[in-house]
């Protein structure tokens, strides 16, 4: 898909609902409202769902939009239109390119991941690894070791590209390079990468990636996974998860188990077809960004927020690398009192969000984040620092989400 005319970042943000008075630093972990969503949400409730009723499968084309969606993504990761399909959780889509590669990958036995990756990556492959037994095991090293890790026992290297703690990047060309000459084959995470830097699937030769739609991509509170197989992959994997929906002919209704064309086969059941609407208002708006432009401005901001900080608040010590080439669009924070600071700061309308044990992250999204609103935060967060008012009771007091 080409890109359409690109927008501009001074007026994306009027493509977006923010309630007033809020600094949203936090469209890395839940991008905010596009305003087009509701409506294009309420068309599929109503005209849709409502009027053509079990009709919507054909008429509506709620069947195909696993794929449709997939090949608007596809733009955005560097992937080939067709090898992206929409469904399911990040987790269950890590769990199934995992399973894919190990059988692709048949006479090693070790999953190769690192320590700066997110938790549930690491435990479905640690679920897949006791369901398989046969001598499987998960291998975890620090981030800066794998390359040394990589070796003729690793039938697969695991990796979220961007750390979701820290934001340092991994050099997907390099490591999945390193990976194939040593013969293992490449998973990559894109959690936080997708909708916040250039990425190059296709020309970095990767074998398999899976990412969120909720976070930078902005689809809303559970919105659908994406995967992704290279072509000359996806009509040798065998679905660890074989549901109807990745048959060769579902309506065929047969009793044996058939793989569908390509990454349709990782499809697995019924598409969440309101949810996928909402994607799709978000679409709308990604299908004119220019994602180099996108970049060079979420460095911008953050080097500017890097920089304020760093002279207002020196009891915050940074987390994430001090490059903005080894930085995805986040930059972070430790502090021992980390959690009733965010709660502090949230308190006062700059949202971002705390990562346990002692993390502050602070998301950058040119889309409608600007220059005012970094220097607004920066002003925030030092008065908060200077005055301590983050030492109220009423901060340190935990919720379930952090
Ligand atoms: C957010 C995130 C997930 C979340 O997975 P879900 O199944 O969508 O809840 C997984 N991996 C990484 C790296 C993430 O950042």
């Amino acid at each position: 898909m080409t890109l359409l005319a690109p927008l501009d970042f001074a007026a994306t943000k009027a493509l977006f609902h923010l309630p007033e008075g809020v600094i949203y630093l936090d469209g890395n972990s839940l991008g905010p409202l596009p305003r087009a969503t509701p409506a294009r949400v309420a068309d599929c409730v109503q005209a849709e769902w409502g009027d053509m009723l079990i009709g919507g499968w054909n008429k509506a084309g709620w069947m195909d939009q696993p794929a449709r969606l997939g090949a608007r993504i596809a733009r955005l990761i560097g992937a080939e239109p067709e090898a992206v399909v929409l469904g399911d959780t990040l987790s269950i889509k890590i769990y199934q390119a995992l399973a894919a590669a190990l059988q692709l990958n048949p006479t090693r036995r070790v999953i190769l991941s690192d320590s700066g990756n997110f938790p549930s990556d690491l435990y479905m492959a640690e679920g897949l690894v006791k369901m398989l037994g046969q001598g499987y095991s998960l291998r975890i090293v620090a981030p800066d070791d794998i390359a040394d890790a990589l070796d003729e026992n690793v039938a697969v290297m695991m990796l979220t590209q961007v750390d979701y703690r820290t934001g340092r990047l991994h050099d997907m060309a390099d490591l999945t390079r390193h990976a194939h000459q040593k013969g293992a084959l490449t998973l990559w995470d894109l959690a936080h990468s997708a909708g916040a830097l250039p990425i190059d699937l296709s020309g970095c030769g990767v074998d398999f990636a899976a990412g969120c739609t909720y976070k930078y991509l902005n689809g809303g509170p559970g919105a659908p996974a994406f995967i992704y197989v290279a072509p000359r992959h996806a009509a040798h994997v065998a679905p660890a998860l074989s549901g109807w929906l990745g048959h060769a002919a579902p309506f065929d209704f047969s009793p044996t188990y058939q793989p569908g064309q390509g990454v349709s086969r990782l499809r697995v059941g019924t598409p969440a077809v309101l949810q996928m609407a909402a994607l799709e208002a978000a679409l709308d708006i990604w299908d004119r960004v220019d994602i180099a432009a996108l970049r060079a401005a979420s460095i911008t901001l953050s080097e500017m927020f890097l920089t304020g900080v760093q002279d207002l608040c020196p009891e915050l010590r940074l987390a994430s690398p001090r490059a903005a080439a080894h930085r995805g669009s986040q930059v972070s924070f430790h502090h021992p009192q980390g959690y009733a600071i965010m709660q502090a700061l949230i308190a006062k309308g700059v949202i971002g969000d705390f990562r346990a044990p002692d993390i502050l992250r602070f998301g950058f999204t040119p889309l409608y984040i600007g220059a005012d609103e970094v220097r607004g935060a920066v002003d925030i967060l030092a008065q908060i620092m200077g005055d301590r008012s983050w030492d109220r009771p009423q901060f340190h007091r935990r919720a379930a989400v952090t």
